[in-house]
């Protein structure tokens, strides 16, 4: 058994992604080819904003981001301290200063709560300007962003949807990749929607900012790559990714329809022996991970193990207990339910042929 059987994918897609591929060698345009402009177009559709805009990983994404919407020194962005590395990392690499905070204990989702108490904190300390919030779609469920937009919107404040495990997740009608001033993803292989190696994707309603995400994304082009008009990047999504995104994508409702029916299979039978993941009432999961919470974390593994069942820990270290963060000065007891989840979480296999 598979944790993730990408395999079991590539055997159900293999003549349509085979083709996609071979198209593109005969073509010849590997760089920014057709496929990329078809499947930007796909992915606006789908997700239901203006500009989609694909760029060369989930990391790089958020860094474009940050730079489209002018972050800099002496800015405080804010983001949860239970989430991959690169949702913070980048907020050091703008030469920001991340302000981590707790998560939800239902939810595992930054909390709203603790965000306020930690944007007031800022501003009557007075050493850093908050600029922003980078919320994270963790494990697939969307974060709760009906408050999160009255919280950056009272705070004046960016908010930006990190939506690299959340794609095909929603909130009503609103698909993950909607929320926020802009929104990313990413494609690595093991995501919801992933290609055969890196890419990612931005996602905004605004002219204005799509404008800037497309310079930024080809060393600050201006009319063209060889008119320089802003030090920008090289961060490209290669067209044979897009080509194989664009069949991955076609199958992507089957697949989340099963993840879903997936979950609720776990959910029947495991609830009664762990704390379960909830999905509140309106919201979808795109399921990147099933998550459960025990007191007894490695004896469970290891009773999985014993039957076959791979399972992993998503995430054993918050933000604030990375080294990388030593200097910021946070300690456990800042972030309680963060500290006690990387303790006790850990996921079971789940992809869209379990
Ligand atoms: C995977 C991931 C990223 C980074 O995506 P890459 O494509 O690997 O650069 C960012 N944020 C979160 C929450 C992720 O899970």
């Amino acid at each position: 058994m598979h944790f993730i059987d990408l395999e079991a994918q590539y055997k159900h897609l293999q003549n349509k992604i085979d083709a996609r591929i071979k198209t593109v060698l005969e073509h010849g345009q590997y760089i920014m080819g057709p496929e990329v402009r078809e499947l930007e177009q796909q992915l606006a559709d789908y997700v239901g904003v203006k500009h989609v805009i694909s760029c060369a990983n989930g990391t790089d994404a958020l860094t474009l981001s940050l730079m489209t919407l002018g972050i800099e020194e002496n800015d405080a962005v804010f983001c949860p301290t239970f989430t991959f590395f690169a949702t913070a990392e980048v907020i050091s690499y703008a030469g920001a200063t991340p302000v981590f905070v707790d998560s939800d204990e239902d939810t595992f989702n930054i909390c709203p709560v603790h965000l306020e108490k930690q944007i007031k904190s800022v501003i009557e300390q007075g050493l850093y300007t908050p600029k922003a919030i980078i919320a994270v779609d963790l494990f697939g469920l969307p974060a709760n962003y009906p408050e999160l937009e009255r919280i950056a919107e009272e705070y004046g404040l960016k908010l930006i949807e990190d939506a690299a495990q959340g794609f095909g997740g929603a909130i009503n009608s609103r698909r993950a990749g909607s929320f926020g001033d802009i929104a990313t993803t990413s494609f690595f292989p093991a995501k919801p929607l992933g290609c055969y190696g890196d890419g990612g994707a931005i996602f905004t309603n605004s002219d204005e900012y799509a404008e800037l995400l497309r310079s930024y994304r080809v060393h600050g082009k201006g009319k063209d790559k060889y008119d320089n008009v802003r030090i920008g990047m090289n961060s490209r999504l290669d067209t044979i990714q897009a080509a194989i995104l664009l069949e991955k994508l076609a199958a992507f409702p089957e697949e989340l329809e099963n993840r879903n029916k997936a979950a609720q299979r776990y959910e029947e039978q495991l609830s009664g022996k762990f704390k379960t993941p909830k999905v509140p009432s309106g919201y979808l999961s795109s399921w990147a991970q099933y998550t459960l919470v025990s007191d007894n974390r490695e004896s469970d593994m290891q009773a999985y193990k014993a039957q076959g069942v791979p399972t992993m820990i998503y995430y054993g270290t918050c933000m604030h207990q990375q080294s990388a963060f030593a200097e910021l000065g946070y300690e456990d007891k800042d972030f309680p339910v963060a500290t006690k989840l990387a303790q006790s979480v850990f996921s079971l296999p789940m992809h869209g042929y379990l």
